[in-house]
């Protein structure tokens, strides 16, 4: 296909294809609640409406080498970030690194010495991740390669929609890409399969086998530990109907709010810790609890008094399986990310061999092709390059800094970063990083956002996600597996690409062949 089909579209084939991109979101739930800007919430106090998830009106060229390179790297990052959980003493001197001056890590560090002195009951643990990438070209006409934004470890999302907007796209390119006057559509879309929902309702399951037989006399249960008025909760719900769907172990599945953790479930009784679920709706039965789905819990918004954190607690020291631990949580953190890729020195030594085995050279050198340079703001010799880069400000302009924070919303760009330091007490910096931009050959598509088109440049975000299943004691791992592929598209004027968010939207890859380095 072309670079640019959509801008080739005459105003009725834009009208057609909003009428039809409309109906087919909401007949098969490519669906999130309104947000304000469409219907105020006091107009749908029941909760009764929803409407379309904004989406590209095509598929995005994206090249097929990074695609195929997403793709290839997704289970050794699986291991990585499992092995990196289970490395305690690294996570502590992370969070050491980290500081005071981050209440939100500090207490989430608290929660996890106080379950490891009393013991952990449960060894196994849950990941589903999503390495997110942007494209990176060293210069005009060298082969593109994806370079890693971030690493997430709790409450990766999207999984239940990506696979729907994949369908949306093949649909289009069979009943009405063809028939667009412009020839440029009509060419042949290499669309890949996207099985995101089904591969990660697959984990869960995984993890819920690796659970067992129940040990008291209820029934096990998988909960989906949620936040209230979620918006983006067809995502969520595409999970819980494929692992219903899954035909041959049927799977309760409970949405509990991270708020009501502590109100409906307890502890067995005994030694074995079993997490007890007492659904409100039901109050004559009670279900063990066999995992904990977090799309939850990442950020402090959900911890606004000590008994959100005693909830957490609560839970982590029971004995279902966690997706994810605090200690992978703490893993998913951009500082670890920022140690993984800080660029080598004498004093710096390389980390990967600690996390990846050593004679795994291809895999190792795998990892290492998607790091971009990411800097502390210590005073290591790193540390205080980094800091002339924040405090310049015309280097400021190629960077990008962070919290240690999940969500969306949270990062300060560019030339925003020199006043923003020097805002806070220089005491606080180490618990930031300072991230070069990525900044991928632009790229032109349209933009169906609440029932209207936008079209421009835009900028694309691969996420590939994974499943994985260790055991944190003996470090087994259990179950490792892509599963598949999230791409996340926004405005080339916006610096955040958060879908929940308003800034960014659903799309698909149409792979294209890289010639002579031109996308
Ligand atoms: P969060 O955990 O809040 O999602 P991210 O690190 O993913 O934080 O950053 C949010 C968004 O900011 C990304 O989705 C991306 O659009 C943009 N962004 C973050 N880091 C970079 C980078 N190094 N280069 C270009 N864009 C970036
Ligand atoms: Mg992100």
């Amino acid at each position: 296909m072309s670079e640019d089909s959509s801008s080739e579209i005459t105003p009725n084939e834009g009208e057609r294809l909003t009428e039809v991109v409309k109906d087919w979101s909401l007949a098969h739930g490519l669906t999130v609640r309104p947000p304000p800007a469409v219907i105020a919430a006091e107009a749908d106090p029941a909760g009764i409406l929803a409407t379309a998830v904004p989406v590209t009106l095509f598929p995005s060229p994206f090249p097929r080498v990074c695609f195929d390179q997403g793709i290839a790297v997704q289970e050794t990052y699986n291991e990585l970030y499992a092995s990196i959980s289970q490395d305690e003493a690294f996570l502590a001197q992370v969070v050491k690194e980290i500081g005071d001056s981050d209440d939100f890590i500090t207490e989430l560090w608290k929660v996890h010495i106080r379950v490891k002195e009393e013991g952990y009951v449960q060894h196994k643990s849950l990941g589903l991740f999503r390495s997110d990438y942007m494209v990176h070209q060293d210069s005009k006409g060298s082969t593109p390669q994806i370079k890693q934004v971030e690493f997430n470890t709790i409450a990766s999302s999207f999984g239940g929609l990506s696979s729907r907007t994949s369908s949306l796209h093949k649909f289009l390119a069979s009943t009405e890409y063809p028939f667009l006057e412009s020839p440029v559509g009509r060419g042949s879309w290499q669309l890949p399969d996207n099985d995101s929902a089904t591969r990660l309702a697959s984990g869960i399951k995984e993890a819920f086998i690796q659970y067992g037989p129940s040990s008291t006399s209820h029934p096990t249960c998988v909960v989906f530990l949620v936040q209230g008025g979620e918006r983006n909760i067809f995502d969520q719900r595409h999970l819980e109907y494929e692992l219903q769907r899954s035909g041959d172990v049927h799977i309760p599945v409970f949405r509990l709010p991270f708020s009501e953790v502590l109100e409906h479930t307890t502890l067995a009784e005994g030694s074995g810790r079993q997490l007890l679920y007492h659904p409100p709706q039901l109050p004559s039965h009670t279900f063990e609890v066999a995992v904990i789905y977090m799309r939850s819990g990442y950020g402090p918004s959900d911890y606004p008094n000590q008994s959100a954190w005693e909830g957490r607690y609560h839970l982590e020291r029971s004995a279902a399986i966690k997706c994810p631990t605090v200690l992978t949580q703490v893993a998913g953190t951009k500082k670890v990310q920022q140690i993984l890729a800080t660029p080598e020195t004498p004093s710096n030594p390389p980390i990967l061999p600690r996390f990846v085995v050593a004679k795994d050279t291809v895999s190792l050198s795998n990892l290492k092709n998607t790091f971009t340079n990411i800097y502390p703001l210590d005073d290591s010799e790193s540390g205080l390059k980094a800091r002339k880069i924040a405090a310049d400000p015309e280097l400021c302009k190629g960077y990008v800094l962070k919290p240690q924070r999940e969500g969306g919303g949270n990062n300060i760009y560019r030339s925003a970063i020199p006043p923003f330091l020097k805002s806070i007490p220089e005491s606080h910096w180490p618990s930031y990083i300072l991230m070069e931009l990525i900044t991928p050959p632009p790229v032109k598509n349209t933009i169906l956002r609440n029932g209207k088109l936008e079209h421009g440049g835009v900028i694309c975000e691969l996420g590939i996600y994974g499943t994985c299943i260790w055991n944190q004691q003996s470090g087994e791992i259990l179950h490792n597996k892509q599963a598949g592929y999230l791409l996340r598209t926004k405005g080339d004027q916006s610096e955040e690409g958060g879908v929940a968010a308003g800034f960014g939207c659903m799309d698909s890859c149409s792979l294209v062949d890289v010639v002579g380095g031109a996308i």
